[in-house]
């Protein structure tokens, strides 16, 4: 297209005397030309069950009819060479199955400095589809279960477990739509989590144990074999550690708080001395264990001597004499453990 001149001149149909574009004034020129067109139908597919739309040979997830609609009608508007058209809204109404009327409301800007407002209308035909993600996830697919797994007592820490895991699951899926949840399942000693896509699995199960420690165990089976390819179903078994980081075991006489884990292995702080072990989970398991908030509490400071604190014992009232550490100062209350009829300052 040739750029078009912008001339003062009389207006060819009414004899006004303004800008002229194509030799009309502008009133003239927006009842005798097509300022931009649009095509009369749009085609659009459509998945029914989570509405991403197909774009070629690719899947777009997470847009509305309207954007969409919105979408293909800028990328198939044609202005005349000059002009520049911006979508103001659409208006959409329902015809019969799959059928939209469109009524498109637009501006034209034309470069003498005239504005003039504009509609047209067209109809989007929706044919409706089901996507990958959602074909798979309605024929029950997997290629995965992650199995988390905890002692009995700690039902709410397998429960904060699988809130992770699903939340990891929804992150990954912005990036992969066929990373998703067929389906979750309460069993006995915790929860089966069965997932779309193997990679995924694999990347959340270890993921979950850097975070919690406790033992991970990765099993597989073929479920068939198709065109020389092995198909595989992936388990990976995450078990919880019996307890959680901040609670205490009571190890030789003396309670050690749990630091962190780091695969089979637990960080152990001894409360008394300060010093710090790692240990195998497996050679402290039968210990005692005190969660943290059962345990940890704080006692009022009756009064100190040059080397020792004497607090009121929170449970029994009694008087308890601490030794006092090196740069401690005054204060009115501190926190202390109580385990086993023991204080420690903490
Ligand atoms: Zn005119
Ligand atoms: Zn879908």
């Amino acid at each position: 297209m040739t750029e078009e001149k912008i001339e003062q001149g009389t207006c060819l149909r009414c004899g006004r005397v303004a800008t002229l574009h194509r030799g009309l004034c502008i009133d003239c020129f927006r009842k005798s030309s097509e300022i931009f067109t649009i095509p009369d139908y749009i085609d659009l597919t459509v998945c029914r069950s989570c509405g991403a739309q197909l774009k070629g040979k690719h899947w777009e997830y997470g847009g509305e009819l309207k954007d969409i609609i919105e979408d293909e009608i800028h990328s198939s508007l044609q202005e005349l060479s000059g002009v520049e058209v911006s979508l103001e809204d659409i208006e959409m109404r329902r015809g019969g199955e799959g059928l939209y009327h469109v009524e498109v409301r637009a501006v034209a800007l034309f470069p003498g400095g005239g504005v003039i407002p504009t509609r047209k209308a067209l109809t989007v035909r929706v044919k409706s589809s089901l996507c990958p993600r959602c074909s798979r996830i309605h024929g029950s697919y997997y290629e995965a279960i992650i199995q988390v797994r905890g002692s009995g007592k700690d039902l709410l820490r397998q429960e904060e477990a699988v809130d992770r895991v699903l939340e990891r699951v929804d992150q990954i899926a912005r990036g992969d739509p066929m990373t998703f949840v067929t389906k979750l399942v309460k069993v006995r000693g915790g929860w089966d989590i069965y997932v779309g896509r193997n990679q995924s699995a694999r990347r959340i199960a270890q993921e979950m144990h850097r975070l919690y420690g406790g033992d991970y165990k990765v099993s597989s089976k073929l479920v068939s074999r198709r065109e020389g390819r092995e198909l595989k179903r992936f388990t990976y078994l995450v078990r919880l550690p019996p307890w959680r980081r901040g609670d205490y075991l009571l190890k030789d006489g003396t309670p050690h708080r749990i630091e962190g884990f780091q695969g089979r292995r637990v960080k152990l702080k001894n409360i008394e001395t300060r010093r710090e072990e790692s240990v195998e989970i497996s050679s402290v398991e039968t210990l005692a264990h005190y969660p943290s908030k059962e345990v940890e509490m704080e006692a009022t400071v009756l009064y100190t001597s040059e080397r020792e604190i004497v607090i009121m014992d929170p449970v029994s009232f009694a008087e308890v004499n601490i030794k006092k550490p090196p740069g401690w100062k005054r204060r009115e209350s501190v926190k202390v453990v109580r385990v086993d009829g023991g204080i420690y300052l903490l």
